[in-house]
């Protein structure tokens, strides 16, 4: 029998009976990886952030998808969605970027996770695990140069750096930094950029002085990506970016980048209000003249946020509704009033496109006074997921089924 290719489908579950559903257009996002790996060049890797379940998209899919489009490396925010991806048969290397505990690494080791460092209790804990498993383990140092939110001190750095060669379990495979203000250009926030990265030299340097190597030094989220070539060294970490949005206004268009991301769901029910008729808990919602509602079964509990209620609009027939009254937890109700012809079964676009109308992430962001990360990361797993390539469904994802399922080994 053939071992299937990530993304494929040859059938299960019909996606057709999901009502609510992200669509995850494949094609984009692959798109979206190829421009970046183009646009920092051949001598520059790129790691994709898919951390938070691919900042909603669905991690393992989305890892494939990556290593597909020319992706080096994968990272996760912790150690179990690390261990996530390789359960789903992911064998790139996993950068594991958030905070380590002692406790967890013959997990880390085990799942030949690539930690990172900082502080000597990790490089002690990751060597004693990778010698009782019998195995060299890479890790990645840590500076903190200014976030101030995790990180080794840089004048630390060295030291550590010196412990962890010191230890022939360990490999220090790397050296990077985070930058807190790369999505501000701003005067403030470019000193702040400028100043982090010369920090961070600072420390590179005295480690190559001191005769260590150093072969990947990275920095640069996605806002720096597309804004500071000289900040891209030998690798960058993109998410945002590879989710096809740019994070903020300040960030250059250098980039053509494709959403992803569309969020849709059918309209349940259609009815008429009488004047003063309410809508919704609390009746916030009070109908003046003649008033159609629409239905759709849509909540807070699936993500989309109680904040966005009377502000947000949704797309029906090519024209933008407005939410009527507080969203609940699992439906909302719209109004429906100048909207010609609605009918029980109609598609709502809830981010994407209909017709000539867009609703884009950055436009729910705005409204929910948030930022796009947040929109598509609150999405819950009771919204499926479905993948498309070429237009067609090729993948699904729902509480009940994944399908394809993955299998260890079939991503080279
Ligand atoms: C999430 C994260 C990234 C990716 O950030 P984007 O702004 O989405 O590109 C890069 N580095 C670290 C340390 C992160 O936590």
């Amino acid at each position: 029998m053939k071992p299937r290719r990530p993304g494929e489908w040859t059938g299960g579950a019909d996606w057709e009976t999901v009502a609510t559903r992200a669509e995850i257009d494949l094609d984009a996002y692959q798109h979206n990886v190829r421009a970046l790996k183009a646009w920092v060049g051949d001598s520059v890797e790129v790691a994709v952030a898919v951390k938070a379940n691919a900042y909603g998209h669905g991690a393992v899919p989305l890892s494939a998808a990556a290593l597909e489009a020319g992706a080096s490396h994968l990272a996760v925010a912790t150690v179990d969605e690390g261990v996530q991806l390789r359960r789903g048969g992911i064998v790139a290397p996993i950068l594991v970027m958030g905070s380590l505990e002692p406790s967890q690494a013959a997990a880390v080791v085990g799942a030949n996770l690539t930690p990172t460092i900082t502080c000597e209790s990790h490089a002690v804990a990751l060597a004693a695990a990778s010698v009782s498993q019998g195995v060299r383990t890479p890790v990645h140092l840590k500076v903190d140069t200014g976030m101030h939110r995790n990180g080794a001190e840089p004048t630390a750095a060295p030291v550590l750096a010196s412990i962890v060669q010191g230890l022939p379990s360990l490999e220090l495979e790397g050296l990077y930094t985070h930058m807190a203000c790369a999505d501000d250009h701003s005067e403030r926030g470019r000193r702040c950029t400028q100043r982090q990265f010369e920090v961070f030299l600072a420390a590179r340097a005295e480690l190559l002085a001191m005769g260590l190597e150093v072969p990947v030094s990275h920095v640069a989220n996605s806002a720096a990506t597309l804004s500071q070539p000289e900040m891209h060294l030998d690798m960058v970490r993109c998410g945002i970016a590879t989710y096809g949005l740019y994070g903020s206004e300040d960030v250059p268009r250098s980039v053509e980048l494709r959403p992803v991301m569309a969020l849709k769901s059918r309209i349940a029910r259609v009815h008429d209000l009488r004047p003063s008729d309410g809508v919704s808990y609390g009746h916030d919602f009070v109908a003046r003249g003649r008033t159609t509602v629409a239905l759709l079964p849509i909540g807070y509990g699936d993500g989309y946020r109680r904040c966005l209620s009377a502000r947000a609009e949704v797309l029906v027939r090519g024209r933008r509704a407005r939410i009527a009254g507080r969203i609940c937890m699992d439906q909302l109700v719209l109004d429906v009033s100048d909207i010609e012809d609605v009918r029980v079964g109609d598609e709502a676009v809830l981010i994407g496109q209909q017709g000539s109308e867009t609703i884009t992430v950055a436009e729910l962001a705005h409204l929910a006074e948030t930022i796009e990360y947040e929109i598509t990361t609150s999405l819950g797993s009771r919204v499926a997921r479905v993948y498309l390539r070429g237009g067609r469904a090729v993948g699904l994802s729902t509480l009940n089924e994944t399908i394809p399922q993955l299998r260890n080994g079939d991503e080279k």
